[in-house]
């Protein structure tokens, strides 16, 4: 009973959605910056130090996202783990040094970290691993004064083709799921994981569009930065 009447009160207050961008800058880093410009809406970006030394093009991704008001830029690593997560997190100081060269690399401000390859969350005293190796690494960077945040649902576009098998309407429907059944790691909040390189191709582009409308058309939705997960009342 006691459960029903939090249910209760938790369904009137209102709802929290971080729009999460991993793996940028990246091509498709410049049409997300535009896009969260023009809808208003704000958005946390999980960059990558050796991307954004790559090309000129990809330096100038990042110092827009870093001038965007609207966008909060945050640590992914420097290597991304060369995409060998199991051995990058077997020797966590390896690993540590990596997000520690990216936040210097890239002038970082914010102490916010997504491990890569891995659904790992610690801040506060919430800890919550994802039951393979990167706990030990997530710790060091949370006892460097990191919060670690994962996230609660994936939308997943191919960016080549900008094809997908879950369309806007399936993401939009799985945000209000877990926010209706408060399933998420934390009530009222929900946390969306997509990647820059989803949003290469302009029919891709329309799609994140359509999806921050839709969200937007709800009276009870926010849009979030990471930095201040989870809102609580
Ligand atoms: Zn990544």
């Amino acid at each position: 009973m006691l459960k029903d009447s939090i249910y209760r009160e938790l369904k009137k207050k209102p709802k929290h959605i971080y729009l999460t961008f991993d793996d940028g800058p990246l091509l498709g880093s410049q049409a997300i910056d535009s896009i969260l410009t023009t809808k208003g809406v704000k958005g946390s970006v999980f960059l990558i130090g050796r991307h954004a030394k790559m090309s000129k093009k990809l330096t100038g991704y990042l110092n827009r996202y870093l001038d965007n008001p609207l966008v909060e830029c945050y640590n992914h690593s420097y290597t991304h783990a060369n995409g060998k997560y199991q051995t990058f997190y077997s020797d966590p100081s390896v690993a540590f040094t990596d997000f520690v060269k990216a936040q210097e690399e890239m002038g970082l401000k914010l102490k916010v970290a997504r491990l890569p390859g891995r659904n790992i969350w610690m801040f506060d005293d919430v800890k919550r691993l994802d039951g393979r190796n990167g706990g030990t690494t997530a710790g060091m960077l949370h006892e460097d004064g990191f919060k670690v945040f994962g996230w609660d649902t994936e939308w997943r576009l191919n960016g080549k083709t900008g094809e997908s098998d879950q369309s806007v309407e399936q993401t939009y429907k799985a945000i209000k799921n877990l926010l209706d059944k408060n399933i998420g790691l934390y009530p009222n909040n929900v946390v969306l994981l997509m990647h820059d390189d989803m949003f290469q191709l302009p029919k891709a582009q329309r799609k994140l569009g359509a999806l921050i409308d839709s969200l937007q058309r709800h009276p009870d939705y926010n849009f979030e930065f990471m930095t201040d997960y989870p809102k609580k009342y």
